[in-house]
Order: structure tokens, then sequence, then C-alpha cells
């Protein structure tokens, strides 16, 4: 008798021991992929932990782009493909003005663009797609699991609990440790192959031809060939082969058979607006 207390007693410390960290948040199922994953943050954490690390995330890409024109336009385009995505986030878009080819999305939805990556681009679909990649990588969770697992859940819980104390020292402690988590962090394979089909699925929705996906991963790889030190980082988080260029075509023919790659891009003309505006504001960068 006294033994099966004992056990019981131990198995409810050991229930408890797991339980503990899962707290706040657990076992759900994602609203973009349908896949079921056990993560220790909730949604409101992760919404915090974002807001917190985004000042000095910004920071370390160079700062804002200086013009609220253009700010206006990517939160504009960025606005349209994340508020069809099945996660419902506070999304926010930022151009920063590194040089170097790269978008990043924070946990929580604030998503970031650089003014390198921007003055690559040809038409507002391919920025379309870069948004809607980064907004994928947001809905499906990838970046939260990925701290996770770079981490650990003991250390997520821990950064998570600092941000909310409002300790002013601890809070930019923890945001510290998140930017460095999030600027190493290197997406896997399929979840880059997750994130161009999602990313997809929301260009199609919200009125844009897929087809900027296929141009935007080909613009990629060409200057992967052409110019392969400045787009090393972008590979290093983004890996990028021929075969996710093949897999998008595959999901659009499957799925999106209403549109032709042919077909111009109907606000390409207020994209290279854009864009020289970009190159006037932020100067050494060379137009293509
Ligand atoms: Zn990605």
């Amino acid at each position: 008798m006294r033994m099966q207390t004992y056990i019981a007693r131990k198995r409810i410390a050991l229930f408890a021991m797991f339980l503990l960290p899962l707290a706040a948040g657990g076992c759900t199922t994602n609203p973009a992929t349908g896949e079921k994953h056990l993560i220790v943050i909730s949604r409101e954490q992760e919404i915090a932990i974002g807001v917190e690390a985004a000042p000095e995330f910004e920071k370390e890409f160079g700062g804002r782009v200086p013009n609220e024109q253009l700010q206006a336009y990517v939160q504009m385009v960025g606005g349209k493909v994340s508020s069809v995505s099945e996660r419902e986030m506070p999304y926010e878009f930022t151009l920063v003005q590194s040089k170097v080819p790269n978008a990043f999305a924070l946990p929580g939805g604030k998503i970031f663009i650089s003014a390198g990556l921007m003055s690559k681009m040809t038409n507002e679909r391919q920025l379309a797609a870069v948004l809607g990649h980064e907004t994928a990588h947001v809905a499906a969770q990838h970046n939260v699991m990925g701290m996770q697992r770079q981490m650990g859940a003991a250390v997520l819980v821990d950064i998570a609990g600092q941000i909310a104390g409002k300790e002013k020292a601890g809070s930019a402690q923890a945001a510290t440790k998140v930017v460095a988590g999030m600027v190493g962090l290197k997406y896997s394979r399929n979840d880059e192959y997750q994130a161009d089909k999602l990313g997809i699925r929301y260009m199609a929705r919200a009125g844009y031809n897929p087809w900027g996906m296929v141009e935007l991963l080909t613009v990629l790889l060409n200057l992967s060939k052409s110019e392969p030190g400045s787009m090393g980082e972008m590979f290093r988080t983004h890996p990028l082969t021929s075969k996710r260029i093949a897999e998008a075509t595959d999901i659009i023919e499957d799925k999106h058979k209403g549109f032709s790659p042919s077909t111009a891009d109907p606000n390409a003309n207020r994209f290279l607006e854009m864009r020289r505006l970009l190159l006037t504001t932020v100067s050494g960068l060379a137009e293509k």
C-alpha cells in the first residue's frame, strides 16, 4: 500500500515535471499546415518575444529605410498576402537598409526585407512572393519551432518569462538572445518547401499571379551564380536549390491552372517606381 502510494506520488511528480514547461503552450494543431506540434510558449508569448526583439533586429540589418512611402508600400503588399493566411497574427513588414539580399520573420509576425533583396526584383508579384514566404514561416511557426529546437525548450520558456516580467535588464538580455538565435537560425529544406507552398497559396488568394514565386526563385538562383558572395547569407538561412523551383512550378501547374507565367505583372510599373525611390534613398545599391 505504502509502495503504491509512493509510486503514485512519483508518477504525479513526473507528470507535473513534464507538464510544467508546457503550461503556456502545448500540443496544438497548426491552422496553416494541419500538423500537430508541441510548442512550449503561447501565442501571446510569441508575439511579446517578437515585439521585444524587433528594434534590435532592425538595427542588426542597418535600421529602417528612412522613407515612409517605401515602408507603406512594403506594408501594403505584405498586408495583402498575410491577411489571407490561416494564422491570424499582428503581421508587420519593414524594409531595412542592409544591402545584403535577405528576408526574415521573427516569431509573432514581424517581418523584414532588406533593401538589397528588393533592389534585385523586377515586379510586385516577386515582392509578394518573398513576403508570402516569410508570412508562411510565421503561420507555420517554423521560426518558433526552430528557436525551440536550437535553444532548447527550457531556455525559450525562460526567455518568454523574462520578457513577460517586464524587468528592463532581463527583458533586454532576453531580446538579445532572441536576435542572436534568429540571425543564426537555419530553416530546414522541408520548412522552405512548405513556406514556398503556403506563400504561393497566399499570393493566389490575394490576387497575385503565383508564378511570381518561380520568378523570384529564379532571380535568386541566377544571383547565386553571378554574385555567390552576396547571396551566401540568404542561402544559409533559406536553403535554395533548383529543386525548390521545380516544386513551386509543380504546385502552381497543379493547383493554380488559371494563371499563366507569361502574363505581365499589372503592378510592375508601380513596383519599379518604388525601386527607383529605394535606389535614391539607400546609396550603394546597384541597379540590375
Ligand atoms: Zn525561408
